[in-house]
């Protein structure tokens, strides 16, 4: 029997096979109190037979017992804890199992390494917090499939042994040891199988699916990770975005008990950038980027003057609260460990100004800022794209959130189809995202607009999507602004290029990132937190010692030869 099952139980009731963990033990005297726990609770075991049971039991025991359910003495009565008003004394007790001395003890707040808490993850998963988790991401998964049956959306799984779907990440490769020299790819998503559902006919498509990408480790990345993955025929931007309204906001109610607005607030992209100077805002946060440019056309300052006649701009951040030095010196260190060239800054106190720059301001400037009112004015100048992340970083450090939304969710639409990325044109969502535009495409594909959407939760992405190419022609024209050759093309995507030519529905779609909704869900510092089984930000698992060595044998089979490239 487990312990919930005791709420049914009375006083003097036989207690059978009652079967938990030792979660901790304290003698008393002639008593002993043996807390047990097992995944449904904890109730307190009393032995009388001390000497006997203090030699037997370990903490991690894993035991049946016995016994007589009891109402505790009032004295005795623990409000605070499920089942704190009864106890079972225990008349016969059969250890099932004993336990090693372990790594960490199996408790709520533990100050154990990260890398000894996965190493020991099924340990590490027995301790409360980590159950919550882990139960919360099973009930995300519940209530996906109960929203998606409701909404007649079916779930059908693709392949996982692939060739490569770009999503902009390297690929993981499995060699194939009956075709030498070539390799299946993991998906990074399962985005040209989800398309080809659409091709084929089927007027929808949902899978949880696991994602593969092998990126240099970034904050909070995970190799392999799960989303809910989504397609629509017949579908635009509007319908799709109406759909996840629904999901989330079932989801929220069902598995979080939350409720939350819907529909979700919208900015462009460029609106996105231009006021909080990012495309992932945190819109709990309610202060604003002001762009104040104009009050420096005629500067004195040297190097504001450069940044200006180069066609740069002036973004601030304006508190209503004096920072102290300590304060601005630790922004300023902040910024510029991420590369920026130092935070520029002048305090407004008392109609007097001051900072470092002060002395250079003309009389007009001072008037403009002084109409500021009291306060710190922290800013950054450069080209927008250059300053946008520092003045995010300032932005999220100094102003917290004000609003009463514990869940801020907004759409960020309109992005650039193109981004460069370390001097290099990659798509900004991915090669199957179709221009808003195609004539605008065709003629100046750089400043052409994607009908792409992410979702933003509290400054989280939590999902990406987009109306997708469904004319063969176009999808070999981005394919070629993106810069592949022919030949290229027609090896990687010849076969999809193929398959869009015989009569292809509009259709568009979506994928929600699983962990990162649990993780901010739960207000957990990583994705890890909410992963049963994750691996380090290396990419490495500390419990099974993935990734592992092979055999010189077992690579000949696979036709492979390890070089090592610093020998
Ligand atoms: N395949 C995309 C991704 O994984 C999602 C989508 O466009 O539906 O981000």
């Amino acid at each position: 029997m487990n312990i919930n099952e005791l709420v049914n139980s009375k006083n003097g009731d036989l207690i059978d096979d009652l079967t938990g963990w030792v979660d901790s033990i304290r003698d008393h005297g002639g008593l002993t109190f043996v807390d047990l726990r097992d995944f449904t609770g904890a109730v307190q075991l009393v032995f009388d037979k001390s000497g006997e049971v203090d030699t037997k039991l370990k903490n991690e025991y894993y035991i049946s017992i016995n016994g007589l359910f009891k109402k505790r003495n009032k004295e005795l009565i623990n409000n605070k804890i499920f089942l704190g008003d009864v106890e079972v004394e225990v008349t016969e007790l059969n250890i099932i199992n004993v336990s090693k001395t372990l790594p960490f003890q199996i408790e709520k707040d533990i100050d154990t390494d990260e890398n000894i808490r996965l190493k020991y993850r099924y340990l590490d998963l027995r301790r409360e917090p980590m159950k919550v988790n882990i139960m919360t991401r099973s009930n995300t998964f519940k209530s996906i499939r109960s929203v998606m049956n409701d909404l007649n959306i079916f779930e059908i799984d693709t392949p996982t042994l692939i060739k490569s779907t770009p999503e902009g990440a390297k690929d993981f490769l499995v060699p194939s040891r009956k075709s030498p020299s070539n390799f299946y790819a993991l998906p990074q998503s399962p985005q040209m199988y989800k398309q080809l559902f659409m091709m084929a006919g089927f007027p929808n498509y949902y899978q949880i699916a696991k994602c593969y990408r092998d990126e240099d480790s970034r904050k909070d990345r995970q190799p392999e990770f799960t989303q809910l993955d989504l397609e629509f025929s017949d579908a635009n931007p509007s319908l799709v975005k109406s759909n996840i309204e629904k999901i989330v906001k079932f989801v929220f109610s069902d598995a979080y008990d939350c409720k939350i607005d819907t529909p979700f607030k919208s900015l462009s992209y460029k609106d996105s950038m231009n006021l909080y100077g990012t495309d992932k805002p945190d819109m709990r946060i309610t202060e604003t980027l002001n762009d104040i440019t104009n009050l420096f056309n005629d500067t004195e300052i040297n190097f504001l003057k450069d940044i200006l006649e180069n066609g740069g701009l002036i973004k601030a951040l304006h508190t209503e609260e004096l920072l102290t030095r300590k304060q601005i010196d630790t922004l300023d260190t902040d910024i510029k460990a991420m590369g920026s060239n130092g935070l520029g800054w002048f305090k407004i106190d008392n109609k007097e100004i001051t900072g470092p720059l002060a002395k250079l301001l003309q009389d007009s400037e001072k008037l403009e800022i002084l109409k500021l009112g009291s306060g710190t004015l922290l800013f950054q100048a450069g080209d927008l794209h250059s300053i946008a992340q520092y003045l995010d970083f300032i932005r999220r450090t100094i102003f917290k959130p004000s609003s009463n939304e514990m869940y801020s969710f907004v759409w960020i639409e309109d992005f650039p189809f193109f981004e460069y990325e370390d001097d290099k044109l990659q798509p900004s969502h991915h090669p199957f995202t179709s221009p808003k535009d195609n004539e605008t495409f065709k003629n100046d594909p750089i400043n052409a607009i994607a009908l792409h959407y992410d979702l933003v939760l509290n400054g989280v992405e939590l999902g990406s999507g987009s109306q997708r190419i469904n004319n063969p022609d176009i999808q070999e024209l981005v394919l070629q602004k993106w810069g592949l050759s022919e030949e290229e093309i027609e090896e990687r995507f010849g076969w999809f290029i193929e398959a869009l030519s015989y009569g292809t529905p509009v259709h568009a779609g979506f994928a929600i990132g699983i962990d990162r909704l649990v993780a901010e869900v739960l207000n957990q510092p990583s994705i890890r937190d909410v992963i049963p089984f994750p691996k380090t930000q290396s990419g490495l698992d500390p419990l099974t010692n993935a990734p592992a060595n092979i055999d010189e044998i077992v690579l000949e089979e696979y036709n492979l030869k390890y070089i090592n490239k610093d020998e």
